[in-house]
């Protein structure tokens, strides 16, 4: 027999929403803010860095934290602390963000980034046998035109882990419908899209991202349960929402994670939605501790975390090859997971 909570860390994960510069650890932050001359927000402690009171002391720190990476190899350091902490949580495969635009200001090259990113990324498949890709996000508040110059970067540097692009940063003020353009070019050059939608911004964000910029996945996702037509036709599409717990109970009008939060409404309706960590030393989390708010508060059940899971490897950007062996070997591991944690007779019972 498993407990409840060995069930869940022994469950095999992706990871689909995790930004890079929201995953820097404490310790390292105030190592390269050390190291680059870069002052953090006043703290007492390093563990204590990310004590945030609100969002305008969370963006101070997020932006100070994002100002001390500058070199190639601090890159590579912080790529390979965020998939050393994905393959501790069990996620196997990881589709991550991060936030190019962000380091411009200082003078990082794109190059320099993703030297440093790739490096990371190969070190943490030797060390750990976890397995990833780069999403660029687009920042939403510099325009479009800003977006193109970065879509420029990404297709040059001809790296095919750059495997997509995503719409992020601030949502409510800006909509996605000016960035039609550029994601239609972003499509047609082979990029795989995404976009952050329906989190602080309304449900016509969804659809707007769905029918402006081409995307099939939306980050968050859960205004959409303000518009049932919306969520018809989301599940007839089979959009995939990239859902995740702490953030859900800070960044959205819905703070009580529970059985009537969206998230667990947005899957009881047949939505595909998946289970994430975003920025997890910032909120204090993980990707395990969101699979036990996923299970413990949301009442996620087995069948729904297995289906989750399942639809997460469809929903993601693997090639179709790849899907049909990763879901034929972790449906077979999920399904002697759940008959090891409610063995038939208690099932029955
Ligand atoms: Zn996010």
């Amino acid at each position: 027999m498993l407990t409840a909570h060995e069930f869940l860390h022994r469950l095999p994960k992706m990871e689909m929403h995790l930004h890079l510069e929201g995953s820097i650890r404490p310790g390292t932050a105030a190592d390269l803010a050390h190291q680059n001359n870069v002052k953090l927000p006043p703290h007492d402690r390093v563990e204590d860095l990310y004590h945030y009171n609100d969002l305008k002391e969370f963006l101070d720190i997020y932006t100070a934290v994002s100002d001390s990476v500058l070199s190639a190899d601090d890159f590579r350091r912080i790529t390979y602390e965020m998939l050393e902490s994905c393959a501790a949580n069990t996620a196997r495969y990881v589709e991550f963000f991060f936030s190019p635009q962000v380091h411009f200001v200082h003078g990082v090259t794109f190059d320099t980034m993703i030297d440093g990113v790739i490096a990371g990324m190969d070190d943490a498949k030797a060390d750990f046998g976890v397995d990833s890709r780069i999403i660029p996000g687009v920042n939403r508040e510099l325009g479009p035109k800003a977006g193109e110059e970065l879509l420029d970067m990404i297709l040059a540097r001809k790296e095919e882990r750059l495997i997509g692009i995503g719409l992020d940063f601030l949502e409510a003020p800006f909509p996605p419908e000016p960035y039609a353009d550029l994601f239609a070019r972003a499509r047609k050059a082979g990029l795989k899209v995404t976009a952050h939608a329906g989190e602080s911004g309304p449900a016509a964000h969804i659809a707007g991202s769905i029918d402006a910029l081409g995307v099939r996945r939306i980050d968050h996702g859960y205004h959409v349960v303000t518009d049932e037509a919306l969520m018809r036709r989301c599940r007839d599409e089979g959009i995939l929402f990239t859902c995740c717990p702490s953030t859900a109970a800070v960044t959205s009008p819905w703070t009580v994670l529970d059985a009537e939060h969206p998230i667990r409404r947005m899957a009881d309706f047949g939505l595909k939605v998946t289970i994430n960590s975003d920025d997890p030393p910032m909120f204090s989390t993980d990707l395990g501790e969101e699979y036990r708010k996923a299970h413990d508060l949301l009442g996620f059940s087995p069948d729904m975390l297995r289906r989750s899971i399942l639809d997460g490897i469809e929903g993601s950007w693997l090639d179709d090859g790849e899907k049909r062996t990763l879901a034929t070997a972790w449906a077979a591991e999920i399904d002697a997971l759940i008959a090891e944690f409610q063995p038939i007779p208690s099932r029955l019972a």
